[in-house]
């Protein structure tokens, strides 16, 4: 394949001048001249214009499972374009892709959640499961279930409803959410929330904050609980054993249905295909995107539970809520042959027996660093806590969120992309990875660390000079 030449120069002019890109500063855009122009990328590598070549520790936003360079995506992408590109399933059709996709997941889902609803994104997916939540619990005959209670820090989305479902607070300020109906509970954080308390006794405390809230709302009133079996952009939150058991075992007590937002854990990330398979539950929905088509196409997928389909199918009325991109065959097709190469080259199993264990070894060594507090991994998804003195979790400058941008902006520079989350740096890598990208992806990570451990020591000064301990 011939690549074509950019001009960089001048594709980061046009970027200040006319693209707003996502989730981002646009003050810290225009003043460092524009963003970084990525070309290029071929298995767990990305190139940017500037010639840099960066080990891509994130699968680029949590989706490029299978990695980089994948022709046969590119084949099938084309075959369907050619033979149809489009067409939607609004009016009593549907195109072969879609079918032959909702029927291979139903398999990889297994049990009762054999119905699936397409959309192009997570955040549309969890906007799907928002208003079919409410609808099914109208045609139940029970309206008024209309509560759904989420955990800080989850990330379901940036729709209105995916925001509002989500428990981060710097979006909620944004655009007055959340919309009413949802409420916010603990998350499973043990690291930052039950640091010095049993881990058995903190997972206690988070289920029964649940449970809490379900009768402080009036158990008649909720509707549904939704969760990411590990928490992603919230910081890789690995609950602690047993915690995602007594929130199902609370979601059966109360007939509150239970949302598993698999958007990220989905496609063998924690080394099943699905993260409530790892965790032993049985999930009512499951929202799927990201690794769905591993990001060659934007699709996600919402699969229902049979007593779902069965209410729905017990009125006249239709479901009046989809979108154009609905069952997109050409995403459909896409994904579809992502998942067989999921199958064919084993790498769930890959994840779980091979590469997971592999990572955790080596992020073990990185947390004898005199910076890490912790390291942590499920799968093939991990963090790094860094913190100001070994042995708690004090963070520089006695405020979360100062040293994590400056070690990863130092990543960055080394060949490394990763994302911080407040003081963690977090891992999401593609399943192709190499034992060899791993060491050199923890060996980054350590350099970093050493180089920016003044920079950040300095971050305290005035902390230890004025106040002392205790910010
Ligand atoms: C990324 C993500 C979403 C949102 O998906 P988009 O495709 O960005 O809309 C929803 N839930 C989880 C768990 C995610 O990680």
């Amino acid at each position: 394949m011939t690549r074509r030449n950019h001009d960089i120069a001048e594709l980061k002019r046009l970027d200040v001048a006319h693209h707003l890109p996502a989730q981002s500063s646009y003050k810290l855009q225009r003043d460092i001249g524009g963003s970084r122009i990525i070309v290029h990328a071929e298995g767990s590598t990305i190139f940017d214009g500037d010639g840099n070549a960066i080990l891509d520790g994130m699968a680029g936003l949590w989706c490029v499972d299978v990695g980089y360079g994948r022709a046969e995506l590119a084949e099938v992408a084309r075959e369907q374009m050619l033979e149809l590109p489009f067409y939607n399933t609004f009016f009593r059709t549907a195109t072969p892709p879609p079918i032959e996709l909702a029927a291979k997941l139903a398999g990889l889902l297994g049990g009762d959640l054999q119905h699936i609803f397409f959309n192009s994104s997570g955040s549309e997916s969890n906007d799907t499961v928002f208003r079919l939540v409410r609808t099914y619990w109208g045609i139940k005959g029970e309206p008024e279930r209309k509560v759904f209670i989420s955990r800080r820090n989850a990330y379901h989305g940036s729709t209105v409803a995916g925001a509002s479902l989500g428990g981060m607070s710097y979006m909620h300020v944004q655009g007055d959410l959340p919309i009413p109906g949802v409420e916010h509970v603990m998350q499973p954080y043990v690291f930052g929330d039950g640091f010095d308390e049993d881990p058995a006794d903190f997972c206690a405390r988070a289920v029964q904050d649940i449970e809490d809230r379900i009768l402080a709302v009036g158990p008649e009133k909720v509707a549904a609980f939704i969760g990411e079996p590990v928490q992603g952009a919230g910081g890789v939150i690995i609950p602690p054993d047993g915690y995602w058991k007594g929130v199902e075992a609370v979601c059966r007590k109360y007939g509150i249905l239970l949302v598993s937002d698999e958007v990220i854990c989905g496609f063998g990330r924690l080394g099943e295909w699905f993260g409530f398979q790892h965790f032993g539950i049985t999930p009512d929905i499951v929202s799927m995107a990201k690794g769905l088509s591993s990001g060659y196409m934007p699709i996600s997928a919402t699969a229902v539970s049979s007593d779902i389909v069965e209410t729905l199918r017990s009125v006249d009325d239709d479901f009046v809520h989809g979108y154009t991109y609905s069952g997109h065959p050409v995403a459909a097709a896409v994904a579809l042959r992502n998942i067989e190469i999921i199958e064919r080259e084993k790498l769930v199993d890959r994840v779980r027996d091979d590469i997971g264990p592999y990572f955790a070894k080596a992020l073990a060594k990185l947390s004898d660093h005199p910076l890490v507090g912790e390291a942590r991994s499920l799968g093939f998804i991990g963090a790094i806590e860094i913190v100001a003195r070994k042995g708690t979790n004090r963070r520089f400058g006695g405020k979360e969120g100062l040293a994590g941008p400056i070690v990863r902006d130092a990543c960055i520079g080394r060949g490394l992309m990763v994302r911080a989350v407040r003081d963690s740096l977090v891992m999401c890598p593609p399943y192709v990875m190499t034992h060899e990208e791993i060491d050199r992806m923890v060996s980054i990570i350590a350099a970093a660390l050493d180089e920016t451990s003044e920079t950040l020591r300095a971050l305290d000064m005035p902390v230890l000079e004025g106040a002392g301990e205790g910010l």
